[in-house]
């Protein structure tokens, strides 16, 4: 076997025959254990959204922590600083446009954005001025949104997503929801709104995080669905539009929280540490299944595997369920500070966070030579239809600090085609995770992990 794989790989193989077959069984054991699903349906109907500084995120964290306990991993919660904003009424009407019924009111359907500022609590009424891109905005006369609420109307690229680039139909119109209030604030217009982010087509908002910068009016902001952005665009090409708008988020002083860190010791090596990961916080719209509940239940499916099949790697497998991704990745950057003296030790990083969907095989970040080196792992892999292995310079957004320190990196590749059409919409929810994906993504992440934590070498970097 050794000598087949060597043959196949075009170099000896890193681990063993007996090892091979560690990661086989783990594989199986993976895609017929119910304990990922179980613990995802818990935190998902039972505990439910787990937005950062909420009381459901402090109750997740103390369930992960006792459910790792309960394995017999050694569990630290680790300290994070995070926001603590809070959604309030949000609603908006059409209150005059081309060809309005006396007497009537249109109403538009959105949220409001992270971290978003309120309007007084009657609201605002002001004019529509819709735009497609930073383009248009520039074009626009001086004054021309001054005292209006401005529409960034960019169309997230279905087609894109429909072959497979879910991550970049979403890159691309993400830019408008995390710029767009600063650079309406910028020109003076009272409010902004986003076209959604995502691929919904049932007339669901899309929140996320936005951002506001020093010296640029903090001005309320919420994301319309694409088909009232759509509604807006054809409407304000007819004559002007006026809205109601009325949001009342709350922003409180940041609130303590924690990142949860549970780890299986190493026998040879229990310094050197493998990570295995997903965000445990999520937003509030739906419960956070998709993003990032599955992620998490991954990770503590790795140490449940490894405590149930009785497998004691060399080095560490480290299960952190990371603390407010959503919200600025405050628990990774209290992770970067607390161990930053420690990262030669870290020997690879997996973070699971583009939902649970078939995994295709790995996407890894780090020397070339990661690729070959992974080839065996591929292998056992293959039996799940997970065998790619892509290069790519980012892999999680928890773990991208590490892998900018020269830890290798790695994700888990999932199928994105559906993803951002439920991603941080109230239609994020239990149902939409596929027992038997889920426990392919619990393959992924079980197998690689212990493949970097049993080589004979560390992988290479
Ligand atoms: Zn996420």
């Amino acid at each position: 076997m050794d000598r087949l794989n060597a043959m196949i790989s075009g170099g000896k193989s890193a681990w063993s025959t007996d090892q091979i077959a560690t990661m086989e069984k783990l594989r199986d054991a993976a895609m017929s254990d119910p304990y990922a699903l179980n613990e995802l349906r818990h935190l998902t109907d039972n505990i439910g959204p787990r937005l950062s500084g909420s009381p459901q995120a402090q109750h997740a964290v103390d369930y992960v922590a006792g459910e790792m306990r309960s394995l017999g991993a050694d569990v630290a919660l680790e300290k994070a600083t995070v926001p603590h904003w809070v959604r309030g009424e949000e609603k908006a009407e059409l209150v005059s446009w081309a060809g309005q019924t006396p007497g009537t009111t249109q109403k538009i359907v959105l949220t409001a954005l992270g971290g978003s500022a309120a309007t007084p609590p009657e609201g605002i009424t002001a004019e529509v001025v819709v735009v497609n891109d930073w383009q248009q905005l520039r074009a626009l006369p001086p004054d021309g949104v001054k005292g209006k609420i401005l529409l960034f109307n960019h169309p997230f690229d279905k087609e894109l997503a429909a072959e497979g680039d879910g991550l970049n139909a979403y890159v691309g119109g993400v830019v408008y929801r995390g710029a767009g209030p600063i650079a309406a604030g910028a020109v003076g217009a009272a409010a902004v709104l986003v076209r959604s982010v995502g691929g919904a087509d049932f007339r669901l908002p899309h929140t996320g995080m936005t951002e506001y910068a020093p010296g640029v009016p903090k001005i309320p902001a919420a994301a319309v669905t694409a088909e009232d952005a759509d509604l807006l665009k054809d409407l304000t090409a007819q004559g002007p539009v006026k809205l109601h708008l009325t949001l009342t988020p709350q922003s409180f002083p940041d609130a303590q929280s924690y990142n949860v860190i549970a780890d299986w010791k190493g026998t040879e090596h229990p310094e050197q540490v493998v990570i295995v990961s997903g965000h445990l916080d999520s937003w509030d719209l739906g419960t956070g299944a998709i993003d990032d509940g599955a992620g998490v239940v991954v990770a503590m499916q790795t140490i449940h595997l490894l405590k149930d099949l009785g497998i004691h790697p060399r080095r560490t497998i480290r299960c952190v369920a990371w603390m407010s991704e959503e919200e600025g990745s405050e628990g990774a950057a209290a992770y970067m500070a607390d161990h930053k003296d420690d990262f030669a030790n870290h020997v690879g990083a997996i973070e699971s966070d583009l939902g649970a969907d078939h995994p295709t095989g790995i996407y890894y970040a780090g020397r070339p030579e990661l690729g070959q080196w992974l080839r065996p792992v591929s292998q056992v892999l293959d039996a799940i239809n997970a065998e790619t292995l892509i290069a790519s310079p980012e892999t999680g957004e928890d773990i991208d600090g590490l892998t900018t320190k020269g830890v290798p990196s790695f994700a888990p590749r999932q199928d994105s085609r559906f993803y951002f059409n439920y991603h941080h919409t109230a239609a994020d929810t239990f149902d939409k995770v596929d027992p038997k994906h889920l426990n392919e993504n619990a393959a992924v992440m079980a197998v690689l992990a212990y493949a970097l934590a049993d080589s004979p070498e560390p992988a290479p970097r």
